[in-house]
């Protein structure tokens, strides 16, 4: 199958490419993304034929109803990188948690964060593309504090791929920043920035806009690809977990066949929600999505009001950092897909120079019809992690924000599955505040030791041995040194 463009085509690039395009170099005309050109509906019977196979069969199949141009081998090889989660046959357990609400737990992969359930098998199929091609790639990437380590872990001594992974010192939890800092591959670079995770940001999307930049790399042969979920490479792999919560409810005899689910998702660039309406669209029973959010409420807004306005808007720092943010890529897919490649390039257009754009009435209530959004702020999170605690669950403050779309949001009597994203270990400074009902700063090592044996859990090893292991990157740069260190490193 091929790919166009959400924003039109500008006469310059193919009208429609194939997947291994679309993956290798994700920016299209105008700015927009590459989307399917068709989204195939697989009905009911998909569903029944998959209660007996394992997850990677589910997303061997579901890869294959788009028809990728990827050999049935290297899909296998990608997917069997979930061979390393907690359960291989499982990768994504889904937990009761209440009478008609669940938790789709996303974290049971090699850095403990949904990242890894799309990098892992994304990152192969990547590296063995340009291996096939014989090119060289460079894959640069900002990070608050998730998709870092994810990506590093995915591409560590890949063939054809180079990751320079920028995060904002100080801005990260020492977990993270320790499992960025200690992850050994020759092909991979750390860099710590001066700055917050906008000034992180803001200094890649220069680089690539620079031409002497880009000079030096066509000088070594190098082309620059992107591995965030504006690559549709990642999306494909995150509509397979939206089935296997299905699936599992009915193995559960939770609900019977056709029956619909709410999926409540915490969402920032709308990737992992996004994989939902696309599952919804290709069959899968769902009543709506429940989009929360934190106090960075744009997506509530655009989903509430029909308005996207970023003007005179400041990021707030939360205890849901992943969930930080103003412009939001993903939704962009979604307007494509409702509104059609001219009025979405028109909306773009807008965002990117008035700061702004406005659906009308008739839009919005399309949109309505899929979606539902809320958000909560870090109190609530707090008292949420603290109450489930009590009745014998624990989450992390990211999922926490789910719980306010389960109880407001939802208008009928159906099952929830709620996406939980980060592991306990990844944010237990905030889990330990919320268990002692108090604000103290404490340090990862710490609340990671105090929660353990309060609660009588175990540390998965790979986040325990970040605390011994040898420090490989210790670069700590202003972002005016930027291109230099980079080059260097090339
Ligand atoms: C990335 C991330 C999110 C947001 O996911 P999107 O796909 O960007 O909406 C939520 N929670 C955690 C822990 C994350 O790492």
């Amino acid at each position: 199958m091929s790919f166009i463009e959400t924003r039109g085509n500008d006469g310059i690039r193919a009208r429609e490419v194939e997947f291994s395009d679309a993956i290798l170099n994700p920016s299209s005309s105008f700015g927009g993304l590459y989307v399917p050109k068709e989204i195939p509906n697989l009905g009911t019977d998909f569903i029944t034929k998959h209660l007996n196979t394992t997850y990677k069969e589910l997303a061997f199949d579901i890869l294959k109803a788009f028809k990728i141009d990827i050999d049935d081998d290297t899909i296998s090889e990608a997917l069997s990188l979930y061979d390393s989660f907690d359960n291989p046959n499982n990768p994504s357990p889904v937990v009761k948690i209440k009478d008609d609400l669940f938790v789709n737990e996303q974290y049971h992969g090699p850095t403990r964060a949904f990242k890894d359930m799309a990098l892992q098998p994304f990152g192969s199929i990547l590296s063995s593309v340009a291996k096939k091609r014989g090119e060289q790639y460079l894959i640069l990437a900002a990070t608050s504090g998730d998709t870092g380590p994810a990506a590093l872990n995915t591409f560590k001594n890949k063939e054809g791929i180079k990751v320079v992974c920028l995060y904002p010192d100080g801005g990260t939890s020492d977990v993270q920043r320790l499992q960025m800092v200690t992850e050994n591959g020759k092909n991979l670079k750390v860099i710590g920035i001066n700055g917050n995770f906008d000034d992180a940001q803001n200094a890649l999307k220069n680089l690539l806009s620079s031409q002497s930049f880009k000079d030096e790399l066509q000088k070594d042969g190098i082309k620059l690809s992107a591995a965030n979920s504006v690559n549709f490479g990642r999306i494909i792999f995150q509509i397979v977990y939206h089935f296997q919560s299905y699936l599992e409810l009915l193995r559960q005899n939770e609900i019977t066949l056709g029956e619909k689910i709410y999926i409540d998702v915490p969402s920032g660039n709308f990737g992992n929600v996004l994989g939902a309406y696309y599952a919804q669209k290709m069959g899968l029973p769902i009543e709506k999505m429940l989009v929360a959010s934190n106090e960075n409420n744009i997506l509530t807004q655009w989903l509430t009001l029909g308005i996207y306005d970023i003007r005179g808007k400041e990021l707030k720092l939360t205890k849901s950092p992943a969930m930080d943010i103003l412009k939001s890529s993903n939704i962009e897919r979604v307007i494509y897909d409702i509104c059609g490649a001219f009025r979405t390039k028109e909306l773009m257009d807008n965002l990117n120079e008035k700061g702004y754009f406005e659906h009308t009435k008739e839009e919005l209530a399309v949109l309505n019809k899929y979606f539902a959004a809320t958000y909560s702020d870090d109190i609530y999170g707090q008292k949420t992690i603290k109450s489930f605690v009590d009745a014998g669950y624990l989450m992390d403050p990211h999922t926490a924000t789910c719980i306010k779309a389960y109880e407001d949001l939802k208008t009928k009597d159906l099952k929830t599955v709620i996406y939980s994203t980060a592991e306990w270990t990844k944010f237990s400074p905030t889990v330990l505040n919320a268990l002692n009902e108090d604000d103290k700063s404490y340090s990862d090592e710490v609340a990671l030791k105090e929660i353990s044996s309060k609660l009588d859990l175990e540390i998965p090893k790979t986040i325990n041995d970040l605390f011994t292991s040898e420090i490989l990157h210790d670069t700590i740069i202003d972002i005016k040194d930027l291109e230099k260190e980079i080059i260097s490193f090339l």
